[in-house]
């Protein structure tokens, strides 16, 4: 590069960005070996932000005049937040923490483009007058306490160049810089009448082919550039390649992604980010790395009580003292306590059983946590954050990788700037602490180092006026470049127009991205403009800048082969069939805990009964708000079941007064309520609510109950042991009434509406409990049923040996499923098909094998273990 002659020991070469003093600093090394030299004076080169920075700085260190006190960006946003909530009117603004942001940047662009905040337009809105307001109070209190800010910083600098008390450098070159604010114009100004020569070199005016193409969607764009890259470097190790994407810092992660799984080798699917290929620029907020979410976690938990939302994480993440060592109990803990449906968390009643270690450390972190009426200074509460991180083992026990390394310590030093609130912020109490700290870490981006690498993944500012030997500018459709107008909403919009400040109208996006593709057009010698055709449902087409541009076809690009992972996954399959269909025999210690549910599931499906009731495989559950269905219908069968001891008989329910029969309701739906685990009682208006729900779902209930024949209750929820061939179960029968010409009337109770005895038929009936029970000497039932307790839709539904004069209950001989049989028929039918299915769960017969796969399998959670899909593949 020519320019590289003319740098000297009092030279500076200043950028807009480190990106590329980074570049300038390694190709001025080049440089020198090229030139024979083995070693040479390390040259100034700076983006100009650290550069005036650095000059006040060296000034502060050698001068005995005081020095203001220069804010850093959470002092400036705590300041403004401060203005902003203590300027009358504002009360009611809600997104204050938004709404600071904005007023710091229009801050920093009034200065910029130096525009006199007593202009005559301020007092023309409301926005504007409110921005005037905050504006003249942030001033005033930094003349007041000697504080200056970033966006003041070139003024001060200016001051001390015109009184020569900063040392203007000889020669000062800007290199890559798509426009000067007038504020920076001025600071150059200031240098040249100090007696610096100013020097501007807007690119590297490389002779460059420059070609359009167009893929059809983000996607293929980005895949195809990675591929192009990855090919050009097969080429050349040493080419520096530069992929540049407009909005990359909203698609970073799924960006990393595809240029991982293309640069994997043939044995590898993905690389990781310490790769030596390519280096993907922007980083995330700190706070969306796992270590720093659980540190936040961690630092949120105010009181004893913890959702199991945030609970479960804890359980689970490697980031808390013992993860390592207690990961089984825990996450057998976190299994139980969704179970049971417990939402809410007791931190103090921990049991120590469970998981003793992480019981301790709650133990001494709830006796560090703050009262929140305290008032102190944010030192103090960085150190009370150490502690109660300190209390639960945080970071973990585990060695932590080079990332998460990096990233804590980010957060160590987001804690050392946090302290620094401190000289501009009165003390406050822990939320308001918590709440800037957590903001903190939302608005810091950081990026994990990773070794330099010839391919440059980059956002658009970033690679303005990067060279490099290829380029790729991806995203350059009609919509997003030249993008939208966005003018500061805080500053009046004719000065901005008048001005032509950034992002101000249309036309000066126009003239901007006008600039910058012709930086990139001059940037390497082989440049590819691209776009996609489609996003969304939008039609999309080349944007007006590069539409003159000469266009190739995707397919003319040399690109690097590519199969995505999951196709090279499933090319590498081998198959091999392997039909497992028998289990070993039930053994005699074997305990089998599931009553009918076995005979029930082997009909559906022998492997779901095999995998629920001998391998204990089941969903893991979800916590819900409430009781869950399965709560409520317990509750239900609960309430029937004191409702009819109390009872005993129809007779007495007809005979009862109303009153006499709700007392009795409401006692009983009571009592079935405390049965409930503890967990839900404690919300009170929410039992208060199930309580009436269920007392007018029992009195509607009873009410049809007395509409039958008189019957007597023998039997409530009765658990009866009862061999089926083989197999020892232990049934229950949710009730028994005797009619009265002594037979028995067997119910089981459904609180759903979908209840068909056409289930009880065939040879895999998908209800055969009922059928089951009527099997069991010596009840002697000549009649089943469902009893339907679901409100508006109550009623029997059953099939009786004759006519017994229940509203739903058939005799068998109307029954069509039953095929003509005999009520004793159809139990010898029954006898032999459940036998047959007791038989089957018995010996391990154990196929995938649902009844139905559209029904059957659509609420299984069994997929990933039965392979249910993979078995349908085999058999079409
Ligand atoms: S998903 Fe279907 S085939 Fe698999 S266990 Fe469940 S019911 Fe059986």
């Amino acid at each position: 590069m020519e320019f590289f002659k003319n740098i000297t020991t009092n030279t500076i070469v200043l950028t807009p960005n480190r990106r590329l003093s980074a570049t300038l600093h390694k190709r001025y090394q080049q440089y020198q070996l090229d030139q024979g030299l083995t070693t040479w004076q390390t040259p100034t080169i700076l983006p100009v932000t650290i550069w005036i920075h650095q000059l006040f700085k060296e000034y502060a260190d050698k001068t005995f005049s005081p020095i203001p006190l220069l804010l850093n960006t959470s002092q400036e946003l705590l300041l403004w937040e401060k203005i902003i909530l203590s300027t009358k009117d504002n009360e009611q603004l809600l997104r204050i923490a938004e709404t600071a942001e904005l007023a710091r940047s229009a801050w920093s662009l009034l200065l910029q483009w130096q525009v006199d905040i007593e202009h005559t337009l301020f007092t023309s809105g409301e926005d504007c007058a409110a921005l005037y307001q905050w504006v003249k109070a942030y001033q005033a209190i930094c003349e007041k306490n000697q504080w200056i800010d970033t966006a003041v910083l070139p003024h001060y600098v200016m001051e001390k160049l015109t009184s020569r008390e900063i040392i203007a450098p000889d020669l000062i070159i800007t290199v890559g810089f798509t426009e000067h604010s007038p504020q920076l114009k001025t600071l150059f100004e200031s240098c040249v009448n100090s007696g610096s020569t100013l020097t501007h070199l807007d690119g590297f005016s490389e002779e460059s082919d420059c070609k359009r193409l167009n893929a059809l969607d983000n996607e293929q764009e980005i895949q195809a550039m990675a591929r192009w890259a990855k090919s050009l470097y097969a080429k050349n190790p040493h080419t520096m390649i530069g992929c540049v994407l407009p909005s990359l810092d909203k698609m970073r992660d799924r960006v990393a992604q595809i240029f991982s799984e293309i640069f994997a080798t043939d044995d590898t699917y993905t690389v990781d980010n310490q790769n030596h290929f390519f280096n993907i620029s922007a980083g995330k907020s700190l706070s969306h790395y796992p270590v720093i979410h659980t540190a936040l976690q961690i630092l949120s938990i105010q009181k004893k009580t913890l959702a199991l939302e945030i609970f479960s994480h804890l359980l689970l993440t490697p980031f808390i003292g013992e993860a390592e060592s207690e990961r089984i109990q825990r996450a057998h803990y976190d299994l139980t306590l969704r179970a049971n449906n417990k939402n809410i968390i007791h931190l103090d009643a921990l049991l120590e059983q469970d998981c003793p270690l992480l019981a301790k450390r709650f133990q001494q972190f709830l006796n560090i946590i703050a009262d929140n009426n305290v008032f102190l200074s944010y030192t103090s509460w960085a150190n009370q954050f150490c502690n109660m991180l300190y209390a639960l083992g945080w970071p973990g026990e585990r060695s932590l990788n080079s990332e998460e390394y990096q990233v804590v310590e980010s957060w160590l030093n987001l804690l050392s700037e946090f302290e620094t609130l401190d000289q501009v912020g009165p003390s406050v109490n822990f939320q308001q602490a918590l709440h800037h700290l957590k903001k903190m870490a939302t608005h810091h981006v950081f990026q994990v180092q990773s070794p330099a690498a010839p391919i440059q993944v980059l956002g658009l500012l970033e690679a303005a006026g990067m060279p490099f030997d290829y380029l790729w500018v991806a995203g350059l459709d009609d919509i997003a470049w030249p993008p939208q107008p966005k003018p500061n909403p805080l500053i009046p919009k004719r000065l901005q127009r008048d001005l032509h400040m950034p992002h101000a109208t249309a036309e000066r996006e126009l003239t901007f991205c006008k600039i910058i593709t012709e930086q990139f057009q001059q940037s390497a010698s082989i440049v590819i403009f691209s776009h996609a055709e489609k996003r969304e449902q939008l039609e999309l087409q080349p944007s007006s800048l590069i539409r003159m541009l000469p266009k190739i076809a995707l397919d003319s690009l040399a690109l690097a082969n590519y199969i995505p992972p999951s196709a090279r996954i499933f090319e590498a399959r081998e198959k091999e069939l392997f039909i497992d269909n028998q289990a070993p025999s039930v053994l005699a210690h074997e305990k089998i805990n599931g009553g009918a549910s076995v005979i029930k599931q082997q009909a559906l499906c022998p492997f779901k009964s095999f995998a629920e009731w001998r391998l204990h495989a089941r969903a893991m559950e979800s916590p819900l708000p409430g009781l869950r269905a399965t709560d409520r219908g317990k509750v239900i069968h609960k309430s029937l079941e004191l409702i009819w001891n109390a009872l005993q008989d129809q007779a007495t329910l007809i005979a009862l007064d109303k009153e006499t029969l709700n007392t009795i309701i409401q006692n009983c739906v009571e009592s079935a309520l405390n049965t409930i685990p503890h967990s839900h009682r404690e919300f009170k208006q929410y039992i208060a609510l199930e309580k009436q729900r269920l007392m007018q779902l029992m009195l509607e209930w009873l009410a049809i109950e007395k509409q039958r024949p008189p019957f007597k209750v023998v039997s409530n929820e009765k658990s009866i042991p009862f061999t089926l061939g083989s197999l020892a179960l232990n049934v229950r029968i949710d009730r028994i009434d005797e009619l009265q010409d002594g037979t028995a009337l067997l119910i089981d109770y459904k609180t759903g509406k979908h209840n068909d005895i056409n289930h009880w038929f065939g040879d895999r009936p998908e209800e055969p409990q009922l059928p089951l029970y009527s099997l069991i000497e010596p009840l002697h039932a000549t009649s089943i049923t469902f009893a339907q307790v679901y409100a508006g839709e109550y009623g029997f539904k059953g099939i009786s040996y004759d006519e017994i004069d229940i509203k739903g209950v058939k005799p068998i001989a109307m029954i069509k499923k039953a095929n003509g049989l005999s009520w004793n028929e159809q139990l010898e039918e029954w006898r032999v098909t459940l036998t047959q299915l007791s038989h089957d769960f018995y010996h391990g017969i154990a196929s995938v094998d649902p009844k139905d796969p559209d029904d059957t399998c659509t609420w299984c959670a069994l997929q990933p273990l039965c392979r249910i899909n993979e078995t349908l593949e085999v058999a079409t």
